[in-house]
């Protein structure tokens, strides 16, 4: 972990030079990798829980000198394994809000890294300040992090692991968090940065606390929307997309959004709640928003529901299982004409300059 760390600052030392130096550097690059496609908490067929790698680098360490994990769901270090990425290489995690489907990955990502890494260096974890709840609730990031190890060691595995290997954390996989809380506003503010990547955030609806990310390097540039949508909560509206996503989204090469299908929509009968619907953003109004912003890729993510199911959760889908058709139709009817990835776990974008 130490040599990467190093290998990591060299790296933006010479991306730093490259942008005053008169010699021809390596073609930087940008990689997209949605980790895990599954909308919402349902299991099907082996789909892994949401997440997107962002990884900048150049040809001679394969675009991965910074790798950037925004949201954590279900599976996800099964999937980095499969990208022969090592958690304990990840500079930071970027969660978008509190809900589990986007979450439970964390304790497996973080106990592995006590397991094999305890000597460091921390990795950042990034997400919004608490936030309260109009139903009275806190929603935390932060205790979520501290207490991402108790049922470890509550059933005694964290002091028998200790006592076998002393060189371990004692306070189990927290002591390896570090948390980087910050104040999601309406207006992107930059959050995290590394060299000459950069992170900035917005706040957007979904539940409270609720963040969309942009990542900003020399060969371009990605928005994670996350599970946003509009700030009205139902119709009427102009769409069901989020205004601050789409400032966010301005001039980005690729948008990355989680989605859901108008065939859930109350009109058609799947029984699927109209607020859990209401929250998300349509396939048919991400395509028009990226229209508006720019973008010549758009990769929908969460799918709501999955490709090929019957069913979301315990809800039909009226007309029978999507296809990537299905999906891809429902963009292209806003007159999006740039690049649409369904996306499929371990899908990728790569950006080169
Ligand atoms: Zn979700």
């Amino acid at each position: 972990m130490k040599h990467f760390a190093l290998l990591s600052t060299l790296f933006a030392g010479c991306a730093l030079f490259g942008m005053t130096g008169t010699q021809a550097q390596a073609a930087g690059c940008m990689k997209v990798t949605l980790t895990g496609t599954q909308g919402g908490p349902p299991v099907f067929n082996g789909q892994a829980g949401a997440g997107t790698l962002v990884q900048f680098g150049d040809e001679t360490n394969k675009c991965s000198a910074v790798n950037l994990q925004f949201d954590t769901g279900r599976g996800t270090t099964q999937q980095l394994s499969k990208l022969s990425l090592p958690v304990g290489r990840l500079n930071a995690i970027f969660l978008s809000h509190m809900h589990s489907d986007h979450t439970e990955g964390l304790a497996d990502m973080m106990q592995l890294r006590w397991h094999f890494n305890s000597g460091g260096p921390k990795v950042d974890l990034v997400c919004s300040e608490d936030a309260k709840s109009p139903l009275g609730h806190i929603l935390s990031c932060g205790k979520l992090a501290t207490h991402i190890g108790d049922a470890f060691i509550q059933s005694g595995e964290m002091a028998q692991r200790l006592a076998e290997n002393k060189k371990r954390l004692p306070g189990g996989p927290a002591d390896l968090i570090n948390v980087m809380n910050f104040s999601a506003k309406g207006e992107p503010v930059e959050v995290w940065s590394f060299g000459d990547v950069k992170v900035s955030a917005i706040n957007s609806r979904h539940v409270p606390g609720h963040a969309s990310y942009r990542v900003d390097t020399p060969a371009g540039s990605v928005v994670i929307g996350g599970d946003a949508g509009n700030d009205t909560p139902k119709p009427p509206r102009d769409t069901s997309t989020s205004a601050q996503v789409e400032k966010l989204a301005m001039g980005a090469d690729i948008v990355v959004h989680s989605t859901i299908h108008p065939a859930m929509g109350p009109d058609k009968d799947s029984g699927f709640p109209p607020p859990i619907y209401f929250r998300q953003s349509t396939a048919t109004d991400l395509g028009a928003m990226a229209k508006r912003t720019g973008a010549s890729h758009l990769m929908l993510t969460h799918l709501i529901p999955p490709m090929g199911a019957a069913r979301q959760g315990p809800y039909p889908i009226p007309g029978g299982p999507l296809t990537e058709t299905s999906y891809t139709q429902s963009v292209t009817d806003s007159g999006y004409e740039g690049n649409v990835v369904v996306g499929t776990d371990l899908a990728s974008v790569t950006l080169t300059k």
